[in-house]
């Protein structure tokens, strides 16, 4: 603990105990104010999400856990949901919610790579960990904790709230055979693996979800990732686009984050903290659910009634861009301390959970295969 920050708390430790005295048996809080009081205490929030308007699955999970928190907190806790763009431009909620302007965010923490690099682990690493990998590593191996200490300096908590499992690899007008057929393309894709594809020779562009059709169909792009069966065949991708190409090395568990003002964070009473927390965590496995459920009908769809090519990208494209990512990660932690630091938490948890995975997961499916 820094000087400053431990005279801070002893002092609002003295000041608690104060209180605490003058007031014979009722419990005070840190903020002086009795716990009976802050029980009645309503709150009216605003969250500003990164999708656009009425988008399954990604603004189901954010209204779900808005109404949650509301029925569970018996409407002290009440929550306002805005699409991207409604109130906040889509990729300005960083900020938004960093300054207090409103008080929670929802989208993804590789959209704010310009300003947090280490950010990036706590959304995707191209051939990185699962779902399951990340729940762990966020949940039980530090990784909450890791993340919130990277966001303290910009006024900022995060939960995981979401994840769409392993992605698709993207659309491409034209068939990529080699890693040669990459070079000159102007690709969506966000984060490291935009990093990666630029290393391929690929000029890689971040856009929110509610602009990438048009600019596929108009050519401003030649290629895009966006998730998966299901949300791609909602945004109308398999229009502007024929070959459709797995897996998505470059996300292979995304987690999508739930910010929040530190400040506000800060303001609740613990009860309705952890009615926040509980309901995030909900919606988290609520979302991967959605997309377990319904990618492969999707996927379907888009072959059998849209003619879409779908295919696997060559073995050797996906050794290349695998050798790649090595070096992007390499880069990165030389021009950033965080993110070295991060990187190595990352790195260190997802070893123990691939050496684990080797005997159950990975020998499970073998056994299955027969
Ligand atoms: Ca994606």
């Amino acid at each position: 603990m820094k000087r400053r920050d431990f005279v801070r708390t002893a002092v609002t430790g003295a000041l608690a105990a104060g209180a605490l005295a003058g007031c014979g048996e009722q419990s005070v809080s840190s903020t002086g104010q009795s716990t009976a009081s802050r029980k009645q205490q309503r709150f009216n929030w605003k969250i500003a999400t990164t999708w656009p308007p009425n988008f399954p699955i990604f603004h189901d999970g954010v209204a779900r856990f808005a109404a949650e928190v509301g029925k569970m907190s018996g409407e002290r806790l009440n929550i306002q949901v805005f699409a991207g763009g409604e109130l906040i431009p889509p990729l300005q909620t960083f900020d938004a919610v960093s300054q207090g302007q409103i008080e929670m965010g929802h989208g993804a923490a590789y959209y704010w790579a310009g300003k947090v690099p280490a950010g990036q682990f706590f959304t995707a690493v191209p051939f990185g960990m699962n779902a399951q990998g990340m729940n762990a590593w966020l949940y039980s191996g530090g990784g909450i904790d890791l993340w919130h200490e990277i966001y303290k300096p910009y006024g900022l908590v995060a939960f995981p709230m979401g994840n769409t499992g392993v992605q698709m690899g993207g659309w491409f007008r034209k068939e990529i055979n080699s890693l040669a057929d990459l070079k000159g393309l102007k690709m969506r894709i966000p984060g490291l693996g935009g990093k990666v594809m630029a290393k391929a020779g690929v000029n890689p562009v971040l856009m929110a979800g509610g602009e990438i059709y048009t600019a596929l169909e108009r050519g401003t792009i030649d290629a895009t990732e966006w998730v998966g069966p299901f949300h791609d065949l909602r945004l109308g991708l398999y229009r502007a686009a024929k070959h459709y190409y797995y897996p998505g090395w470059h996300e292979p568990g995304p987690t999508l984050e739930l910010s929040i003002n530190r400040k506000a964070w800060a303001s609740l009473p613990e009860d309705l903290q952890l009615i926040v927390q509980n309901a995030a965590m909900a919606s988290n496995l609520w979302m991967l659910s959605e997309f377990e459920a319904k990618n492969l009908e999707a996927l379907h769809t888009l072959k059998d009634k849209h003619h879409v090519d779908i295919r696997e990208f060559p073995a050797e494209v996906i050794q290349q861009l695998h050798s790649l990512t090595l070096e992007v990660l390499k880069e990165e932690a030389a021009r950033d301390d965080t993110f070295a630091r991060v990187w190595q938490a990352y790195q260190s948890f997802q070893q123990s959970n691939d050496a684990w995975g080797q005997i159950s997961e990975q020998a499970y499916a073998r056994a299955r295969q027969g």
